[in-house]
């Protein structure tokens, strides 16, 4: 049963994944929605914005099914259990989690438009290719028109949810506030699209079921499956340097790059060098904020509050999430929304900072230890031992993806998991021994 509030008029803007998410769920709890975009309706156009596909994985799924809507989402996904690791000599596959544990591929446009879909059939009225220039907190206003300079409109709710996106206007007025705490910071590291097309007959070119990545150290190339047939790549490239975007200038540089570096996709990209040049190369930022709420009036929710690097693949999970714990506010403090919202930022906060920590760490792990030897080993040890003491030992990926447990403590458990397995890497001729009660006992010993 869906709890009832009383009725407010909201507004959330941004029609994004996490708006348009969190639209079906304040109607579901008997709200009038409106939701605002600058953007025209991606419905109505082909191409909006960044074509990325993105990894779902279970806390999307939790957020997706508490309103009902999983199993629609799930006929446009492709699961992915693995992960195919193109080394230069040769391929190795490595599960993510136990039998039939999998992440899922989603193209970011079609699950989009599908959320539209649904937050419109729940009710929520779209107003497109509006912009939000402005919000005045005390009494939620929201003030909309075409240019920053020019005349503005004023819509006054009872509430207003800001879900648009990393660079949010709605954050942008509250940082104006005494004691808010902001910060931004850009990687070294960019990102390029490429695509590699579907077969004739319209079969993938590479294992449909893997998450494929070519880690090459500093930089590396990813493939996520579509349902046409079609892999998108993304390419994640210093700015500068040796390997780096800067060095690529000509079709000539970046065809030998790929010859060189990465001769495994020559073949099946057949327009590298014309979506080289023709797609941007964007950035990435993470940015922490606080407080994400102003009183009862305003909400910062999604990548408002907390955007993070790509390399966990959690952005988008993280932001489902807030959706999740925020609906157990409601049902827990029922129409006090100050309760609810000092509730729910203190909630996600610490973890909106923890999972900003493991997936800036983890382009390590993706781009260079995944080609390593020992690393893949140490993965080896962990996943025995877990399958053998389930209750003991869960795999940091495993708490991260395949887990609702806080992202504070799979930060936490996973460092002094790190710790033990350092040590167990260290013990003598430990790559003949790995699956011998030695190892197993070290383990136990460490953990006790
Ligand atoms: C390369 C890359 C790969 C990623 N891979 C994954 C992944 O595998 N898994 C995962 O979980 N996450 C992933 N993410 C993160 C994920 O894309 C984001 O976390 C997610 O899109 C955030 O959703 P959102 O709705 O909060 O914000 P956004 O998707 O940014 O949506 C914000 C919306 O607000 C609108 N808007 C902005 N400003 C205004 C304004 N002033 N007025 C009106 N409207 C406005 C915008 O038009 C937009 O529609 C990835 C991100 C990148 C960059």
């Amino acid at each position: 049963m869906f709890i009832m509030q009383k009725s407010l008029k909201i507004a959330v803007v941004g029609s994004g994944l996490v708006g348009s998410l969190l639209a079906v769920y304040l109607r579901k709890a008997g709200h009038a929605v409106h939701i605002y975009d600058r953007s025209p309706d991606i419905r109505k156009i082909q191409f909006s914005g960044r074509s990325i596909n993105l990894a779902m994985s279970d806390r999307g799924w939790k957020a997706l099914n508490g309103v009902g809507v999983g199993d629609e989402i799930r006929e446009i996904a492709i699961p992915m259990d693995k992960r195919a690791i193109h080394l230069s000599d040769k391929l190795n596959f490595q599960n993510y989690g136990k039998d039939g544990e999998s992440i899922y591929s989603i193209s970011r446009g079609i699950l989009n438009r599908k959320m539209i879909d649904l937050a419109e059939k729940a009710g929520a009225e779209f107003f497109f290719e509006q912009r939000i220039w402005d919000v005045t907190l005390a009494d939620a206003t929201l003030h909309i028109g075409e240019t920053e300079r020019g005349e503005w409109e004023d819509k006054k709710y009872d509430m207003v949810f800001g879900a648009d996106g990393a660079f949010s206007r709605i954050r942008h007025r509250m940082q104006r506030q005494n004691m808010f705490n902001y910060s931004q910071e850009f990687v070294n590291t960019g990102y390029k699209e490429l695509n590699i097309p579907a077969n004739a007959d319209g079969t993938h070119k590479l294992d449909k079921n893997s998450f494929h990545i070519w880690p090459r150290g500093e930089y590396m190339l990813i493939a996520l499956p579509n349902l046409d047939g079609s892999f998108t790549c993304t390419l994640f490239m210093p700015f500068e340097g040796e390997n780096s975007f800067a060095s690529l200038k000509e079709i000539k540089d970046v065809e030998r790059f790929f010859e060189k570096n990465l001769p495994d996709t020559v073949d099946v990209i057949p327009k590298l060098a014309e979506d080289f040049f023709k797609n941007p190369t964007s950035t990435l930022v993470t940015m922490k904020c606080f407080p994400w709420t102003y009183e009862d009036k305003v909400a910062l929710i999604g990548d408002a509050c907390h955007a993070i690097v790509p390399f966990y693949g959690q952005g988008m999970n993280a932001g489902f999430e807030d959706i999740t714990i925020l609906y157990e506010m409601m049902q827990e403090f029922g129409d006090d929304w100050k309760k609810i919202f000092s509730e729910y930022e203190k909630s996600r906060k610490p973890n909106a900072d923890a999972i900003a920590e493991l997936s800036y760490r983890n382009f390590m792990e993706m781009s260079s230890k995944t080609a390593d030897d020992k690393f893949l080993l140490q993965k080896k040890i962990e996943k025995r031992f877990s399958e053998k003491y389930p209750d003991k030992w869960l795999p940091l990926y495993s708490r991260v993806t395949f887990s609702h447990r806080p992202y504070t403590e799979a930060l936490a458990i996973g460092d002094a998991q790190k710790a033990i397995m350092d040590q167990v890497m260290l013990i003598n001729d430990i790559e003949k021994i790995w699956d011998s009660p030695i190892v197993e006992n070290k383990i136990l010993e460490l953990l006790d």
